[in-house]
């Protein structure tokens, strides 16, 4: 009878040792998501980059091609004014005309300027365009090597995860079915330490006394009992 008993506490032993191995399995798999967090974040960062540079870029054409139309305008405007002079008699009316004229060569003289200075800023805003359109290329080259990795990592531990649950499945028929829901239960809680030796009078896991009648019944029989402190399933070890 003793030996039944004793098979029940090797099954449950063997499923947790499978279960270690599926968790650690599951943590190394887990464990790429940042990795490809990280990748994607990067390149995030640079997309983010390149766009405010391309709308810097959009921004300023648009002032410059506000500004060259009003430079048109003006020049306009600027040569009628210059023809009137001709035409203008009156010394009081010349006056008044030369003054027009004066005042709208000096707007016309700022507008040029500042049309060069923004097509200055123009060249520098689309050669920030064009070294982050050059710096995304070269990170996706980057990241080729490294995503590959985590690609052929990710189905390499998916397909080691998958037989190593297969195998904890196939463990797991071994166990009573009487024992298998607790140890289902705690395993997800305490992984690793769902079934423990008594150590001494106590539970291995909370250190809690096990009354003393139903202490030698496990060492005379073997029984697994489950710990009403903690939950953990209990055998009498060795010693
Ligand atoms: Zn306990």
């Amino acid at each position: 009878m003793g030996s039944v008993v004793h098979a029940d506490v090797g099954a449950l032993l063997g499923l947790q040792k499978e279960d270690a191995a599926v968790h650690e399995l599951e943590v190394a798999l887990a464990a790429l998501g940042p990795k490809r967090v990280g990748l994607d974040k990067a390149k995030a960062q640079l997309a983010e980059g390149l766009t405010r540079a391309r709308a810097a870029v959009a921004a300023e054409e648009t002032r410059q091609r506000e500004l060259q139309e009003r430079i048109r305008d003006h020049k306009a405007i600027h040569e009628k004014n210059v023809a009137q002079l001709d035409v203008v008699k009156r010394l009081r009316e010349a006056t008044a005309a030369m003054a027009q004229v004066d005042r709208a060569r000096r707007v016309l003289a700022d507008e040029e300027g500042e049309l060069i200075a923004l097509g200055r800023r123009l060249t520098e805003a689309r050669g920030s365009v064009q070294t982050l359109e050059q710096d995304a290329v070269a990170l996706d080259a980057e990241q080729l090597a490294p995503r590959a990795e985590l690609e052929s990592e990710a189905v390499r531990l998916t397909g080691e995860l998958d037989a190593m649950r297969a195998q904890r499945d196939q463990a797991a028929t071994h166990v009573a079915k009487a024992l298998l829901a607790p140890y289902n239960r705690i395993k997800t809680k305490r992984p690793g330490r769902a079934v423990v030796a008594l150590a001494g009078p106590s539970c291995g896991a909370c250190d809690t006394v096990v009354p003393l009648q139903r202490r030698s019944q496990m060492i005379a029989t073997g029984k697994v009992e489950v710990c009403e402190a903690c939950g953990v399933l209990m055998y009498a070890g060795e010693g």
